[in-house]
């Protein structure tokens, strides 16, 4: 984009957020519960849903379609808002009066829209909240880096949406951070779906609290021709709208929403020259996610067990599969590996591989039907985009390996460095696996019982790393054994945590 078109586009949208109600209200906010009339899955219904009322100055409570700290952990819902006048606020004598957001589409559509964009805004949220801004099963590096600004809803006519969303005035919805106003998502009034306020709340959950959203949603790189960066976005967001609307489902009830997609296979790799192409090239992982998710492929040969015990032909639980799936993406987002619709694909399917052994083989058919075929750790390759982890070790014998850190015990493994507990175990060659046994400090008479194959067999000691590869904060028993070379030690005691 030129600066020309950029100057232009900053002062029209300073235009149309000028009047705007302030990013966060500091008065007093009480929780309530009102109901909302929303479109939903099946069709429009009246739910239940929290939002934060304000206690106005005489002393009533004013209800407004939003969510503001309700805990710590941030995440705002700020006020849905819009082009079309000011924002529908409620004022009842106390907060324990709880007004409804009753609006439909024949008696005010305008209204409609915007507690459709509330709910599904705050459903979204709540999503995220259990299953996306949390550590999976098997992580090993620690707390997630992730944002915790909360996001605007606003509702808006073609026009304002063309300015907002350029370059994309063709689409339904768009999500844009400009440096002073924080994230917003903007949604194309008369279009107003849940499956749209998903998808740009998925922009928002799966891309800018992860650090993949590009300087102010842009996607600069794409609108310069990067369809592959797009293509990322596009995909991170339609897979979380997946997980919310699947999850939604089971709690609604039956209905004919988001079934599996079988109109079409696409195949990876797509050509990918123009930004449109975008969502092409993103459309193979999107329905491999969604086959692997509904538990079938379109024709139903492929089958995914997502009993509630792997293997124990009981009924497909929904929400196993859910939740699995949930983790597997949170892995391959929280690993961030260029935004590449590729490697978040290779991602999901190495934190299956791992954490769901005896599920993963459907699933690995199903993205193999769709041309997505990484090889898991210890098959050979012979360059890095060939494997699962991104990481090949093409030496004769070895393969695909883990990244540093991340091989659990007993995963393939070349180098020590690729162990969580730093300790390879060649078997044969130049192949091993990282030991298994007893975790650091568990107490221990005799090397073999851990992991380390190294123990401290003095009372109150016990299984020790190697010395130089005990991180902060890890069990210690002398200084060597730390990375960064001292023990501490309280007075008394012979074992403690490295500094
Ligand atoms: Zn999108």
């Amino acid at each position: 984009m030129s600066s020309t078109a950029s100057k232009v586009l900053g002062a029209a949208v300073v235009a149309i957020f000028a009047c705007a109600v302030p990013r966060r209200a500091h008065a007093q906010t009480c929780a309530q519960t009102v109901d909302v009339y929303t479109d939903d899955i099946g069709g429009p219904k009246l739910l239940p849903i929290s939002i934060s009322a304000i206690r106005t100055p005489s002393g009533a409570s004013e209800s407004r379609l939003q969510l503001l700290a309700v805990m710590p952990s941030g995440w705002d819902v700020e006020e849905v808002s819009g082009d079309r006048g000011p924002p529908q606020r409620k004022t009842t004598a106390s907060c324990a009066v709880a007004p409804a957001f009753d609006a439909t589409r024949t008696t005010n559509l305008r209204a409609f829209e915007e507690q459709t964009a509330y709910f599904w805004s705050r459903t979204a949220r709540d999503y995220a909240s259990r299953r996306l801004w949390i550590t999976p099963p098997g992580w090993p590096l620690g707390a997630i880096k992730m944002a915790k600004d909360g996001v605007q809803p606003n509702v808006l006519t073609q026009g304002s949406f063309d300015t907002a969303c350029f370059p994309i005035g063709a689409a339904d919805g768009c999500m844009r951070v400009w440096p002073t106003d924080g994230p917003k998502m903007h949604l194309k009034s008369g279009v107003v779906t849940p499956g749209l306020v998903t998808h740009e709340y998925g922009h928002y959950a799966a891309g800018y609290v992860f650090g993949h959203m590009d300087v102010f949603g842009f996607s600069l790189p794409a609108a310069a021709g990067d369809c592959a960066k797009l293509a990322f976005q596009e995909a991170a967001a339609y897979l979380f709208s997946f997980l919310v609307l699947h999850d939604a489902r089971y709690e609604a009830g039956p209905d004919a929403y988001a079934k599996v997609d079988a109109t079409g296979l696409y195949r990876w790799p797509v050509t990918c020259g123009d930004p449109k192409q975008a969502y092409d090239v993103a459309r193979p992982l999107q329905q491999a996610f969604l086959q692997a998710l509904w538990g079938r492929d379109p024709t139903s040969t492929i089958r995914v067990d997502w009993g509630a015990t792997p293997g124990a032909s009981m009924p497909n639980d929904p929400k196993v599969a859910n939740r699995t799936m949930a983790n597997a993406f949170v892995y391959g987002l929280a690993l961030n590996r260029g935004q590449r619709v590729d490697a978040l694909a290779g991602s999901i399917l190495e934190w299956l591989t791992v954490n769901e052994p005896k599920r993963v083989g459907p699933i690995r058919r199903i993205f193999a039907a769709h041309g997505l075929v990484p090889r898991p750790s210890g098959e050979l390759c012979a360059a890095h985009t060939e494997c699962m982890s991104l990481r090949c070790d093409n030496r004769p014998g070895a393969g695909c390996v883990s990244l540093d850190r991340m091989a659990a015990p007993g995963q393939f493994c070349t180098a020590h460095a690729q162990c969580q507990n730093a300790v390879c175990r060649v078997t044969s060659g130049i192949r091993g696996t990282c030991a298994t046994g007893a975790a650091l400090g568990t107490a221990c008479t005799s090397h073999a019982q851990c992991a380390t194959q190294r123990c401290d067999n003095r009372p109150n000691a016990g299984c020790v790393a190697h010395d130089g590869t005990a991180g902060p904060g890890q069990f210690c028993t002398t200084h060597q054994q730390c990375r960064g070379g001292y023990c501490r030690v309280d007075y008394g005691r012979v074992a403690g945590t490295c500094g």
